[in-house]
């Protein structure tokens, strides 16, 4: 037992002394990625379940460094995170979105709303609905376009906090949603004091909806929740057609998926944008 033991701890010290030289590897990189031009987003079209148009598009951040090619966005976000590089590269995100929506309007483009990922490091900073101000403003984008998804764990250490930035925000006609909503235990009560407008439902419940009938429970109570409270749902992680239906017909109001499409560069978003000029 007690070889046993001492083996596993020598294990657990090489993983671990593992995931801290990787972690300090990306923070080291990651320093370089803006002014080296590393970083560029993508566009994850959001569609109506009642019209099938676009009528929203997610920005998702892309990083390939040549040292490490394609890195995860669920692997350096952290790491951006935790060094708080995320400030500069999430002020970086935020403006090339809000640029790109601005672009897409004077193209005659139908008209979008441009979803931007907040890290809770992000949205804690003092000056943060000053900031998101200052570059709609920069950009001449109407804040109606702009939404920022924001997940639970932004009201978890400090909800007063939360709301108080929140309710700022919302005074500057800037939406707000609630992403991988489900999976953050928040407390419902907290939502009514929230001052968001959409409720994003986590693939998570999405992806067994057509089999799984405690699945189908949940997604289907979120939606009568949302609506209930006067919130906009949206469905994430859309897979198959069966999914969409069972989303429809539970009167759900978006989806989001690789059913439609997968994260797209702004050239072929357009593309499929222009498409549907009517
Ligand atoms: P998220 O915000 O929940 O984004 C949804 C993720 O699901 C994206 O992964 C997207 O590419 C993926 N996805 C979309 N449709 C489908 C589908 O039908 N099936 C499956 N299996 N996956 C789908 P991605 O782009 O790798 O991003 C992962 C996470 O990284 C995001 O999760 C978000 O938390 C974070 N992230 C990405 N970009 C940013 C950013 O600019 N800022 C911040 N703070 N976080 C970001
Ligand atoms: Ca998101
Ligand atoms: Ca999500
Ligand atoms: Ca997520």
């Amino acid at each position: 037992v007690k070889r046993a033991g001492r083996h596993d701890f020598r294990f657990f010290t090489a993983a671990m002394q593992q995931r801290a030289a990787r972690h300090l590897q990306l923070v080291n990189a990651l320093r370089y990625a803006l002014e080296r031009q590393q970083l560029h987003v993508v566009y994850q079209p959001q569609v109506s379940l009642k019209t099938g148009r676009i009528v929203g598009a997610e920005a998702l951040l892309r990083w390939t460094a040549p040292e490490l090619g394609a890195v995860s966005p669920a692997e350096f976000i952290p790491a951006a995170e935790e060094s708080g590089l995320i400030i500069p590269i999430g002020d970086w995100v935020l403006r090339q979105a809000v640029r790109q929506a601005r672009q897409w309007l004077d193209d005659g483009l139908p008209p979008l709303v441009m979803a931007v990922n907040l890290s809770a490091v992000q949205f804690r900073a003092a000056d943060l609905p000053h900031q998101v101000s200052q570059i709609l403003y920069e950009e001449g984008l109407p804040p109606e376009y702009l939404e920022l998804e924001l997940t639970e764990g932004v009201a978890v250490q400090d909800p007063q906090g939360a709301i108080a930035t929140m309710n700022a925000l919302h005074d500057r006609g800037i939406r707000m949603s609630i992403d991988d909503f489900g999976t953050g235990f928040s407390s419902l009560s907290h939502l009514k004091k929230f001052k968001v407008y959409k409720l994003k439902i986590d693939q998570s419940f999405v992806r067994d909806i057509s089999t799984d009938a405690e699945d189908k429970a949940i997604v289907s109570a979120i939606i009568n929740m949302a609506r209930s409270l006067g919130l906009t749902t949206i469905a994430e992680g859309v897979e198959t057609v069966e999914q969409l239906e069972f989303l429809r017909e539970q009167l759900c109001d978006e989806m989001q998926g690789y059913h439609i499409s997968k994260p797209l560069p702004p050239q072929e978003f357009e593309a499929l944008l222009s498409k549907q000029r009517d």
